[in-house]
């Protein structure tokens, strides 16, 4: 019998099979498709390398500095900021807090005024602050905390949340204004950036060691007290555990355990082989015209020219999918990011459209990053859905769920 059976191979489930398999307590991993990674997959189409959904590596998230060896990755950087598409082009703008009249030059170039920039200023700074100072604090959402900095149209609606959409997948201005301002405050401390294989590479690291315990394309279907343990109970096979992970999707993890399912946000990435780059820039890329197709687009082998095969050149094109509307034809994104970019895009190859309904559970106010992974008597679960909707949130999210089980089982965690 395993002391520990953790369903799911995203990466709140490696992180806590890789924690306690570290401790020396046998863990077996039951991933339901045909890969580890959930939703950090890279599919390889022609030669180009195209995640499930365009996502980025933040170095300065601090699960990712504790437990990922990020060079080892060969991370491809982004530049720090964000190129705003308006009426009269793209606009580099740098979100770098070693550079705060870049403030001056955002509000000239994108026509947002300058009269915003001492409201934006005062949004922001708390941001920089250590997050224990205000993570205690009551929260409320984004909106209101714009609104009570003075930050207003157009500075909130034609840059931030052009720009925050595609980082909350949903409406930035109903999301904690706390999460937001731990999404900004690890771009603002570092350039985030892709591996060099593609973000699949991130949890392959992860499972690095743990080979022998994944067991894919493995469904579980349902869990059940057994004696002392848990029965975990697959299409194929059938075990008892002590103790029993569950580290799914949220939906899943309603289903098997029936822990509350939230609301989830979507997104339609596609991507385009493009006979020349379309830009040179290395920056996110949105759009801040009213009636914007597009949450973002990105030149990607401009950032890591280990996306496309040589001589070839890799786009992203990324739209927020929201509850009950269709996604936008191929065809009109493709003429989207063309506009982005003012580059004729007629001989771009669509490679791959990728449909993500639940992309990232919805974070509103008031955030609670810490929610309870024990369920009783040596049941868990654990994911993005119990602290935040990240990489950040899944990996804290694993390590502290391996250090309950771990509890429960007498056995705990060093440090
Ligand atoms: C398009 C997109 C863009 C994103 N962008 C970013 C970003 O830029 N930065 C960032 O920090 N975060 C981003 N995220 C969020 C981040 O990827 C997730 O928060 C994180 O990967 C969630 O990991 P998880 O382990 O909690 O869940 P998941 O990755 O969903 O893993 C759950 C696993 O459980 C398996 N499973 C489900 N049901 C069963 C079952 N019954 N039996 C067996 N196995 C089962 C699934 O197959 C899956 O492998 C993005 C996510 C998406 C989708």
């Amino acid at each position: 019998m395993p002391d520990v059976i953790v369903i799911g191979a995203g990466l709140a489930g490696l992180a806590c099979a890789r924690a306690l398999t570290d401790a020396g307590i046998a863990c077996a991993v039951w991933e339901g498709s045909d890969d580890i990674g959930g939703r950090v997959r890279t599919d390889v189409v022609d030669g180009f390398r195209c995640d499930r959904g365009f996502q980025v590596l933040n170095p300065a998230y601090p699960a990712v500095k504790r437990h990922v060896d990020v060079r080892a990755l060969g991370l491809g950087r982004f530049d720090r900021g964000v190129a705003v598409r308006t009426d009269d082009g793209l606009h580099a703008i740098a979100i770098d807090p070693r550079h705060p009249a870049e403030l001056f030059h955002a509000a000239r170039a994108t026509g947002i005024g300058l009269g915003s920039v001492v409201p934006l200023a005062r949004w922001f700074a708390p941001t920089l602050r250590p997050p224990r100072s205000w993570l205690g604090q009551p929260d409320r959402s984004l909106g209101e905390g714009l609104a009570d900095s003075g930050v207003m149209a157009p500075a909130r609606d034609r840059l931030l949340v052009p720009f925050l959409s595609g980082v909350v997948l949903g409406d930035p201005l109903a999301a904690s204004e706390q999460f937001v301002r731990l999404v900004v405050r690890s771009m603002a401390l570092a350039a985030p950036g892709v591996p060099a294989q593609g973000m699949t590479a991130l949890p392959h690291q992860l499972a690095a060691g743990l080979a022998e315990a994944v067991e894919l394309n493995r469904v579980v279907r349902g869990v059940a007290r057994d004696g002392e343990g848990w029965r975990v109970q697959a299409d194929d096979a059938s075990e008892v555990a002590k103790a029993v992970v569950i580290a799914t999707d949220a939906r899943a993890a309603g289903e098997l355990a029936g822990t509350p399912v939230p609301a989830m946000h979507g997104c339609v990435t596609d991507w385009f082989a493009c006979p020349a780059a379309p830009s040179p820039t290395r920056l996110v890329c949105i759009d801040s015209r009213a009636g914007a197709v597009l949450a973002n687009t990105a030149v990607m082998s401009n950032v890591a020219p280990s996306y496309a095969p040589a001589g070839g050149h890799l786009v992203q094109a990324t739209c927020v999918w929201r509850d009950g509307e269709a996604p936008p034809s191929v065809a009109d994104v493709q003429h989207a990011a063309g506009d982005v970019y003012q580059a004729d895009p007629s001989a771009w190859r669509h490679l791959v459209r990728h449909e993500i309904r639940d992309a990232l559970p919805a974070q509103p106010p008031p955030l609670e990053p810490r929610r309870d992974v024990a369920l009783g008597d040596g049941r868990f679960v654990c994911g993005d859905h119990r602290d935040t909707a990240s990489i950040q949130g899944a990996l804290v999210s694993g390590r502290r769920t391996a250090a309950a089980v771990a509890a429960h089982l007498g056995r705990p965690l060093p440090g």
